[in-house]
């Protein structure tokens, strides 16, 4: 079928202005959820690979939506990046993942995903600072992962940053390694105190020559620098012996625990804080 051009520019008109319009709503919806504190942050264990001791938990957010329940992280971070809306969420994670550290056992470290965007504002720093100083955390016991994405531009600020949140006692992960293009490059460039090996080569690290290849170098690349590695995504005994094997220290998946609220904690397969 053949539709006059004109039609197809009004057909074009409209589904762009439905496209918009249903943006601005979810970003509407957004906005109103950060005011409204609709997120909550569940945490997943991390544990010695070794002796399977709990370490340190990870904070992953998620989205308790008033009717469509609860939404995932990736159904909603890009949003919240796109929009500059991550900023005030980011801000509100920090505040309450240390509030909650606050509470448990000194050893027991919480890992906070940090975004590219927060990264680029230019204000982490202070804005770290302000809230261990409002949670009364102690700065070692918290832990910021970032993606390489985040250090694409401004390399000397970066640089800048995260040194002065290590000398605050922090520590700085490399999170999804082995997923993008340079992290090699970062890891000699930036004093990053671990990394994390992407689950995706964990899933095929029993059957494919490749994901093997990928986890050799990049433990012995981390022992060099003197960096500690941490695997996610382990789901079998045997995905663990093999990461055990290979040198890794530390290790997340849900063979441990899955993300659960702090109400949570305590349970059958969550975290248990005892001293
Ligand atoms: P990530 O930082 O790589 O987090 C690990 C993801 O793997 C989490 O998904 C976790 O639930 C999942 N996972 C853990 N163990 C296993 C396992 O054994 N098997 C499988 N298949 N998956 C496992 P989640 O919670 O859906 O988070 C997805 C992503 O959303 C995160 O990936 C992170 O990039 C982002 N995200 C989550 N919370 C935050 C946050 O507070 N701030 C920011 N900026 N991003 C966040
Ligand atoms: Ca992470
Ligand atoms: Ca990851
Ligand atoms: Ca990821």
């Amino acid at each position: 079928v053949k539709s006059s051009g004109r039609n197809d520019y009004c057909l074009f008109r409209a589904e762009m202005l439905e496209i918009v319009h249903t943006q601005q709503s979810a970003e509407r919806e957004l906005r109103e959820a950060i005011a409204e504190r609709q997120f909550e942050l569940h945490y997943q264990p991390v544990v010695d690979i070794k002796t399977r001791e709990l370490t340190g938990v990870e904070c992953l957010v998620r989205w308790r939506h008033p009717t469509k329940g609860m939404i995932p992280p990736d159904h909603f971070i890009p949003l919240a990046e796109s929009t500059g809306l991550i900023v005030p969420l980011g801000e509100w994670i920090l505040l309450q993942a240390c509030a909650d550290a606050a509470n448990w056992p000194e050893h027991v470290k919480v890992a906070v995903n940090i975004s590219a965007i927060q990264f680029k504002k230019g204000n982490l720093f202070e804005i770290i600072l302000a809230t261990l100083v409002k949670t009364g955390l102690q700065p070692e016991r918290l832990e910021l992962e970032i993606t390489e994405t985040s250090l694409l531009e401004n390399q000397d600020a970066h640089l800048t940053t995260i040194r002065q949140l290590k000398n605050l006692g922090l520590s700085i992960a490399l999170d999804d390694f082995g997923t993008g293009f340079s992290s090699i490059n970062y890891l000699t460039i930036f004093p990053f105190d671990k990394i994390k090996i992407d689950k995706s080569f964990t899933r095929g690290i029993l059957s494919r020559a490749d994901c093997k290849a990928v986890v050799a170098s990049s433990l012995a690349l981390a022992k060099g620098l003197g960096i500690i590695t941490t695997v996610e995504g382990i789901e079998t005994e045997d995905q663990l012996d093999y990461m055990r094997a290979a040198g890794v220290e530390l290790a997340q998946g849900y063979l441990f625990g899955k993300p659960v609220p702090v109400s949570e904690f305590g349970r059958a397969n969550a975290p248990m804080l005892t001293e």
